[in-house]
């Protein structure tokens, strides 16, 4: 099997190395393919997703992703900016169903900015439908406004919009992950409001008569919004929209004391997966080395779980990365009084030092 391996920009390329670490010292037989993507690409190429990028990311059977963005580039045309790159691949890949897994690591729990037993023991998991929606919905742009409260004014405008099998696809997705767990689905929408929305809870309602052994409530995203700051544990799965799921999905990383612990697995009809960090480019802390590599690192444990199908590979990355943390190691980003301040270098060692350990012990 092969991975594709794309790091991108600012911190991706640094995460990423500590990731492609892990994945060598599994021992596994993948062959490993690495490309430009974002605004690396840009400027080798011209453009944030080159052809030859796409290509290697269409033939791997699955994609290990660092981020993209790059402020040199935030004047520049927006179809050639980096943030295209990312836009492009889920487009083109049809990778249609984006799984955040929001989890507090009890040695973390205080990490959070809520109070520790708001978050103690928190396993939520976020399904955000990742190809439609307003980001995609055309038309879409600036013109002079033919109506409303400014007609004649310059305006912008975009689209949102949602079909009957994109809505299904992604609800089927909620209900067999909520199987797997504590089988109940909030759908997070806006249904007061917005008729694509209100046909998203009417189709959404539907589907759910296939799993009668799974609970489906309806939540507003205002109302989620507060709900996840109020009290966070209430949620198994909530599936929601690409605009919402986008806003909610890093507030539950918060949650979980930091942006830089949350993987993210994006996937298409057949499991094939595009696997990364919820964070960006972090260009704040770019080439410092202090980034925190663990979201990335837990991005290649779903990876060897969903795409992958190496279950066993999956649970040892994870209980690599709870030894690194039990032992008290921390990135600035989720550094407390008493853990020791480590680098993502640093990091990264620990958890191949864990995973050499228990290799040598289980052999
Ligand atoms: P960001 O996620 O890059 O950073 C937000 C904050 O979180 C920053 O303070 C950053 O230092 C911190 N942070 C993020 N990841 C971290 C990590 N691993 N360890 C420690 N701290 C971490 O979001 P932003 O600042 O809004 O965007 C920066 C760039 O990234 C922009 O160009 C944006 O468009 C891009 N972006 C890309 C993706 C992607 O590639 N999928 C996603 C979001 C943003």
């Amino acid at each position: 099997m092969k991975i594709a391996i794309l790091p991108g920009d600012g911190i991706g390329v640094e995460i990423v190395a500590q990731a492609e670490r892990v994945l060598q010292c599994l021992d596994l037989c993948f062959e490993t393919e690495i490309a430009l993507v974002g605004g690396a690409a840009y400027a080798a190429h011209g453009h944030p997703l080159p052809e030859a990028t796409l290509q290697l990311a269409r033939a791997a059977d699955a994609v290990l992703f660092g981020a993209v963005g790059d402020p040199r580039y935030d004047a520049i045309e927006r179809a050639l900016r980096p943030e295209q790159a990312i836009l492009g691949l889920r487009k083109h890949l049809q990778l249609f169903a984006n799984l955040r897994p929001a989890l507090c690591h009890a040695p973390l729990t205080h990490a959070s900015s809520l109070r520790p037993e708001l978050v103690s023991g928190l396993d939520l998991l976020i399904i955000r439908e990742l190809t439609g929606d307003v980001y995609f919905g055309q038309p879409r742009g600036r013109r002079t406004a033919p109506d409303g409260a400014f007609p004649g004014a310059e305006e912008g405008f975009d689209t949102m919009r949602y079909a009957r099998p994109e809505i299904e696809r992604i609800a089927h997705v909620a209900f067999q992950a909520a199987r797997q767990r504590s089988r109940r689905v909030t759908s997070v929408d806006k249904a007061n409001v917005l008729e694509t929305f209100q046909f998203w809870r009417d189709v959404v309602t539907e589907v759910h008569a296939q799993y009668p052994d799974v609970e489906l409530n309806h939540m507003y995203v205002d109302n989620a919004a507060m709900q996840l700051v109020k009290a966070p544990k209430q949620f198994d799965v909530i599936v929601t929209g690409n605009l919402f799921g986008d806003i909610l999905s890093d507030e539950a990383a918060m949650l979980t004391g930091s942006i830089g612990m949350l993987p993210s697995a994006s996937l298409d009809a057949a499991g094939k997966g595009l696997y990364e960090p919820s964070h960006g480019s972090a260009p704040d802390i770019a080439g410092r080395s202090i980034a925190n590599p663990l979201a990335t690192i837990l991005s290649l444990a779903m990876m060897l779980r969903f795409s992958l199908h190496q279950e066993e590979a999956a649970d040892r990355v994870e209980a690599a990365v709870q030894q690194a943390l039990a032992a008290g190691l921390r990135t600035p980003d989720i550094w407390s009084e008493g853990t020791r301040r480590v680098g993502t270098v640093e990091m990264g060692d620990a958890v191949v030092a864990a995973l050499t350990t228990s290799a040598s012990f289980n052999g």
